[in-house]
């Protein structure tokens, strides 16, 4: 097999974001582990995309799309998966967005788009699984974060913000849900090669292909990640062998700091 594997078989795992970049690496790794999945995006296309996914890589897998914008589809999410897979044992809020700029560039809409699909998505997704999760068996949170909101980089103050506050969710419900037998934990990649990085390069003018090819150079291990080098940390976060390991930021950068 391609990539890690850790023992999912048994577990359900709830994924948002499903169908992108990263989502869909993170859904054929859990699936590869033996979780059954339920897939999350903003259309029935993406996440039937990513459903079909998970199915190749031999789970079963159900869809579970809606707009995270919508408070009323978050809270009521971590109990649509238990209805229909009937258990939820991994929760791994990935979806996101980025907006791009410093603070004169940006807008309202950035503002609230970024807070609400970053952080308060999770902040929603988060409280409904826990609930679920302390009445249950417990489970696993992983959020995906960003070295970006650990260490700010240049010209995307909204996107660092949002990402440092939900690093700051992640360690505050690591430490108040650890005697609830809930690990939370968040990934925080540097660059990742998936359509959010190359739409960048791409709204700049710049060849994706040549743009990702330079980035590479300024890694240390040698390139930036693939969306399977993150999805294999986020299964082991998810997995029994991260059973000590609660409330953590996990780095994921090939040695390459912000700048
Ligand atoms: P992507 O754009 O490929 O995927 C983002 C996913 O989120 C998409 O499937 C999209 O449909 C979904 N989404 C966005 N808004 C939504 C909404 N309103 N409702 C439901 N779903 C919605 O990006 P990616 O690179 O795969 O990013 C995944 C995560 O990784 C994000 O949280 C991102 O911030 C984070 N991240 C990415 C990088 C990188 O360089 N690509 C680096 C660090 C962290």
């Amino acid at each position: 097999m391609d990539g890690a594997t850790f023992d999912l078989r048994g577990k359900t795992a709830l994924v948002t974001g499903a169908g992108g970049g990263m989502g869909l690496a993170i859904v054929e790794r859990l699936a590869r582990c033996g979780a059954a999945l339920a897939v999350a995006d903003r259309s029935a296309e993406l996440a039937d995309q990513a459903a079909r996914c998970a199915e190749a890589a031999g789970a079963r897998a159900s869809a579970v799309p809606g707009d995270l914008a919508s408070p009323e589809y978050c809270d009521a999410l971590p109990a649509r998966v238990i209805e229909t897979a009937g258990r939820l044992d991994i929760v791994v809020n990935n979806a996101g967005v980025m907006r791009r700029g410093n603070i004169l560039a940006a807008s309202d809409q950035d503002w609230a788009l970024s807070m609400t699909i970053n952080l308060e998505a999770a902040f929603r997704i988060c409280r409904a699984a826990i609930r679920a999760m302390t009445a249950g068996q417990g489970g696993a949170i992983v959020n995906v974060a960003s070295c970006w909101g650990l260490y700010p980089g240049p010209e995307h103050l909204v996107y660092c913000t949002s990402k440092a506050a939900l690093a700051a969710m992640t360690r505050c419900l690591g430490r108040d849900h650890a005697r609830d037998g809930i690990r939370v934990n968040a990934v925080c990649p540097n660059e990742v090669n998936t359509p959010m990085l190359r739409s960048g390069f791409a709204l700049r003018g710049l060849d994706p292909d040549d743009a990702v090819a330079q980035l590479n150079d300024s890694v240390p291990l040698g390139h930036i990640a693939e969306p399977g080098e993150i999805a294999d940390v986020v299964a082991f976060l998810a997995s029994e062998q991260a059973r000590y390991i609660c409330g953590t930021c996990v780095e994921v950068n090939g040695a390459k700091p912000v700048f």
